[in-house]
């Protein structure tokens, strides 16, 4: 299975990702984006975030 993860180093908080994909991912205390915890993630969506990030900080990890 693949999971949709987030490098925070690189995060600028501009909320591309919330708005394309908001199933997905979430902003939490206006301070760090968290990947919402299913069983499923639509790969469209997580790849249209991907290619919407400015930072290129969102990839795929295998868990
Ligand atoms: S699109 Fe990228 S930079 Fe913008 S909030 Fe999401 S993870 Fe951070």
């Amino acid at each position: 299975m693949k999971k949709p993860t987030v490098d925070l180093s690189k995060c600028k908080l501009c909320m591309a990702c919330v708005a394309v994909a908001p199933e997905v991912f979430k902003e939490v205390d206006e301070s760090y984006i968290d990947v919402i915890e299913r069983s499923e993630y639509p790969a469209e969506k997580v790849e249209e975030a991907i290619n919407c990030c400015p930072s290129g900080c969102i990839s795929w990890e295998d868990y």
